[in-house]
């Protein structure tokens, strides 16, 4: 007997995965154990905002509801619902209710492993808070995960998909389980070349990205903010990079602090893709803008992707810390 995905509210079509987990050991999907609230400053619009983050079924994927618009819209957290990457991701839904700033939430949604959720927000952005990941990643390792009965799914590349902007590529190709690989070339000393390799897979996420904060340049900050951007960015925000170095009072979290955040933007953004990627991720002067590209080219191409279940035996187990919510493995019978 196959298995047959119902098609979630974001029209995804169903997936026959009874072949791909014959050997009965797959991972299942997760959802929040509880709902969690928290506030911060929107770095863009400059006022408070309110978070919750609701507990889904399964099979529902990542969507976001602007509760202060009173319409009850679920904006799906997918690729195509991508309206702008200027400066932070922007999500549109059917109605035309937007959210935005969505990016590091993602990444720790992906790097916990989170495959079910409604993001509620009463303002148009989530908040920044320390410009990276960690305070999300703590929110969630607060509330705990909860197990769902439902095998997760998995995005898998097939072929290599590059795209190029003229400044920036970003790449993916077919390997087991996630890693990714970012190249910066800044002309800034002080930022100047940096390049990480990692794979995604056991605590690498809150280890070695969640930490890392976005960053700015004193200049383009100040014109940012004249043009009514970055309103609410500060230095408890985000590293502002000056003429004469760092002026966060700390310095830097990670000597390569810049390499790590484009590789935590990369998780968030590629998580769009509406389920974890398998494949490799090479970024050269990456964005937000280049890695939604990225995406619409994979899912363009019929035969560059297909969505399976994430087999047990497609991730290296050789590390031994669990990751935030933990990397707990089922077997569970199906195909009888
Ligand atoms: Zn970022």
């Amino acid at each position: 007997m196959e298995i047959v995905r119902e098609t979630g509210h974001s029209g995804r079509r169903g997936t026959e995965i009874g072949d791909d987990a014959a050997d009965g050991r797959f991972f299942l999907q997760k959802t929040l154990a509880a709902a969690v609230t928290f506030g911060g400053i929107g770095i863009h619009c400059g006022t408070k905002v309110s978070v919750t983050l609701h507990p889904a079924p399964p099979g529902f994927g990542i969507a976001f509801m602007r509760s202060d618009e009173g319409s009850g819209e679920l904006i799906p957290a997918r690729w195509d619902r991508v309206v702008n990457t200027r400066l932070c991701t922007t999500l549109v839904g059917d109605g035309g209710s937007h959210v935005g700033t969505v990016e590091h939430l993602l990444a720790a949604l992906a790097g916990c492993e989170i495959d079910n959720l409604v993001v509620e927000v009463d303002g148009p952005e989530i908040p920044i808070m320390d410009g990276s990941a960690a305070p999300f990643v703590a929110l969630i390792d607060d509330a705990g995960c909860e197990e769902q009965n439902a095998p997760r799914r998995v995005i898998r590349v097939r072929k290599p998909v590059t795209v190029s902007d003229g400044h920036g590529t970003a790449s993916l190709r077919p390997e087991n389980g996630f890693t990714l690989r970012i190249d910066i070339d800044f002309e800034n000393p002080i930022i100047s070349r940096q390049s990480l390799s990692l794979a995604l897979v056991n605590g690498t996420f809150k280890r070695e990205l969640a930490r890392a904060r976005t960053f700015g340049f004193l200049d383009q900050i100040n014109q940012m903010q004249a043009a009514g951007f970055a309103r609410g960015g500060s230095l408890e925000n985000a590293i502002v990079v000056g003429g004469e170095g760092i002026l966060n009072h700390g310095g830097l979290r990670f000597e390569d602090e810049f390499a790590r955040h484009k590789a935590l933007d990369a998780v968030g953004d590629l998580y769009l893709a509406g389920a974890p990627i398998s494949g490799a991720f090479h970024g050269i002067r990456s964005g937000h803008e280049i890695n939604n590209k990225l995406l619409r080219a994979l899912f363009a191409d019929s035969e560059a992707w297909s969505e399976n279940v994430l087999r047990w035996d497609e991730l290296d187990h050789s590390a031994s810390e669990s990751a935030a919510c933990g990397d707990v493995v089922q077997s569970v019978a199906v195909g009888t």
